[in-house]
Parts: C-alpha cells; structure tokens; sequence
C-alpha cells in the first residue's frame, strides 16, 4: 500500500530517494559567499516544518525544494514567513 505524502517533512527526513541525494547533492556545490549562515539555514528550515504548504520537502507555493532554496541568500519564503 502507497504512503500518504507526508506533510511538514523535509526531504532529510524522508528515506532515501534519488531526488533527496540529488538536492542534497546540489545545496553542497553552492558556493559559501552565496549561503547564509547554519544558524539562518536552521531558522528558515524550522519554518518551513510547521507550515502547512510544505510536503515532502516542497514547498506548495513556488514548487521549490525547501532545502535548496534556504541555504540560498538570496532567496525568499513566497509566504514571506522567514524573518
Ligand atoms: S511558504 Fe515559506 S515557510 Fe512555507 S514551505 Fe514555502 S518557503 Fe517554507
């Protein structure tokens, strides 16, 4: 039997799956100078887990990996929820 989609879970989370490792895979070759902080990262991915337009690790309102767009300085919550 399929499991439902798991709401308000990050990717790292969630077993294995290539689309983890990819995204993974990815947030490790971005360059520092274009990353915020741990502490950022960490405050930002907090958010994300109790909001109610993450599933598995997606965010419903852009489509993005929650992951991936966090680490990024320059990136937004489009529900303009990260401080
Ligand atoms: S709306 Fe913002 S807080 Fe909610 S999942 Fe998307 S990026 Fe995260």
């Amino acid at each position: 039997m399929m499991q439902p989609p798991c709401k308000k879970c990050l990717l790292s989370e969630l077993n294995d799956s290539d689309i983890k490792k990819e995204i993974m895979n990815m947030v490790g070759k971005i360059p520092d100078k274009d990353k915020v902080g741990a502490d950022t990262y960490k405050s930002r991915l907090d958010v994300c887990r109790q909001c109610d337009d993450l599933i598995e690790g997606t965010c419903l309102k852009c489509g993005c990996y929650v992951e991936l767009r966090a680490i990024m300085k320059r990136s937004k919550c489009p529900g303009k929820k990260w401080k």
